[in-house]
């Protein structure tokens, strides 16, 4: 079954069929479907209005940046889990949000508002764009399905890529578009790809990685500017002109959508409590988020796929149950990275770390991560899934970093 199958999803309207619903969801991504189907498993009343500004029925994200772009899947979109949207969620697809009146409960779009009892945010994070980029500079972004069509048929005529930024889309899309049989260059003002958040010692094995499947690592440097159509200029005075070019620089939280509200938003995220509540009548979920955390005792944000679905799923409890029923978000985060054909686990709190203890293992490698006070904060593995269970374990007794060293 794929997306495009339209059958399998409830009809698509371009406007509501009502004034007022009992809940209305602004996005479809995996904080958004999982909300949706867990308000209506714990018999939260309908019907459900799901509002997107995604032109797609739901579909899964990560498979965009690895299979997709490598040529393994088409650009048709995996419904999220495999499933589609249960019987009770209208969905309006191509819908922006405008306005949100907490108070008065109302969201607005361009032509038309509805009244709600209970709204949850899930409203992601857009892709940043580059700076650098002049006018009439064609530069792909990834972070929609539509994203990765257009970006799968500038693919199919190239020869050459190149991928600024090295997160870990940045990395993924490099090795896939390689993978694909392009020529590819990735830039990153990074000493080495992901050094900033995974360390130096994961940092030198990631860009072996890219290496070994072609792409041209050039670390230290930034784009200075990209002329039109695709003419990039390096800061070491280097020229460049590829066929394609994905920047990869970052995303912007989509949590604003609530400025100038009671609620209150931070960095772009929308803080919550432990049960993802926001205000009386409003829940947040996924990467809008800026969420307390039962275990980590802190509010902690995270961009990750399956915490978006595990935040969806409490979100979505929470709007329909009473308080007494209320749960707690106090799942450990972790997400796991394809490159090429290596795959990463990372669990951590997501707030950084001061010490990073790289240790290697019979067929990979594990990495501990401390913060200042010596509690461990994370931990990164490659091929050893017994420490990252172990390390998802000692995140949950908030165990000292001495204690992973063992
Ligand atoms: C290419 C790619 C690969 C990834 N790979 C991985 C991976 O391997 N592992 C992993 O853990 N994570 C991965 N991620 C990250 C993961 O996809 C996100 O963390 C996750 O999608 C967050 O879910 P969300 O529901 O919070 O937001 P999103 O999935 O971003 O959904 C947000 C939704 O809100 C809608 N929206 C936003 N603003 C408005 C508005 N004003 N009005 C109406 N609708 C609005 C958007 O259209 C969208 O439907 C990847 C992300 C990308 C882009």
């Amino acid at each position: 079954m794929t997306v495009s199958d339209a059958s399998t999803f409830p009809r698509h309207q371009s406007l509501p069929s009502r004034e007022h619903y009992p809940l209305v969801i602004i996005g479809s991504g995996a904080g958004g479907v999982s909300a949706a189907r867990s308000y209506l498993d714990a018999a939260g009343p309908g019907p459900v209005l799901m509002v997107t500004e995604d032109i797609d029925p739901p579909y899964e994200r990560p498979p965009l940046s690895k299979e997709v772009l490598s040529g393994e899947k088409e650009p048709t979109g995996d419904p999220v889990n495999g499933e589609g949207l249960p019987d009770g969620v209208e969905l309006l697809l191509a819908s922006s949000i405008s306005a949100v009146d907490i108070e008065k409960q109302t969201v607005a779009a361009k032509s038309w508002s509805v009244e709600f009892d209970r709204l949850i945010v899930a409203t992601g994070a857009r892709s940043k764009s580059l700076h650098a980029a002049q006018e009439g500079a064609e530069i792909h972004l990834l972070r929609s399905l539509d994203d990765a069509r257009t970006l799968v048929a500038s693919a199919r005529t190239a020869y050459t890529a190149l991928v600024i930024g090295s997160g870990f889309i940045g990395c993924e899309a490099a090795a896939s578009l390689a993978q694909r049989g392009l020529n590819v260059a990735l830039v990153t003002p990074e000493n080495g790809p992901q050094e900033q958040r995974l360390g130096a010692a994961a940092s030198s094995r990631i860009k072996d990685w890219l290496e070994a499947v072609g792409v041209e690592v050039r670390t230290g440097r930034s784009v200075k500017s990209v002329a039109a159509p695709r003419v990039v200029q390096l800061d070491d005075g280097t020229s460049l002109n590829p066929d394609l070019i994905l920047a990869a620089v970052g995303v912007t939280p989509g949590g604003t959508l609530l400025d100038n509200s009671p609620a209150e938003v931070r960095g772009g995220r929308i803080m919550t409590d432990q049960h993802l509540k926001a205000h009386a009548t409003v829940w947040v979920a996924g990467d809008s988020a800026l969420a307390q955390h039962g275990v980590a005792g802190r509010p902690i944000m995270v961009e990750h796929w399956g915490d978006a679905l595990a935040m969806g799923e409490i979100a979505g409890h929470n709007a329909a149950v009473e308080q007494n029923a209320q749960k707690s978000w106090d799942s450990i985060p972790g997400f796991w990275s394809i490159i090429g054909d290596h795959t990463l686990k990372y669990s951590a709190w997501g707030d950084g770390f001061s010490t990073a203890e790289f240790r290697e293992r019979p067929d990979g490698f594990v990495v501990w991560y401390g913060d200042e006070r010596g509690e461990l904060v994370g931990v990164l593995t490659y091929n050893s899934d017994d420490d990252y269970e172990r390390g998802q374990h000692l995140l949950e007794q908030r165990a000292p970093l001495s204690h992973a060293l063992k």
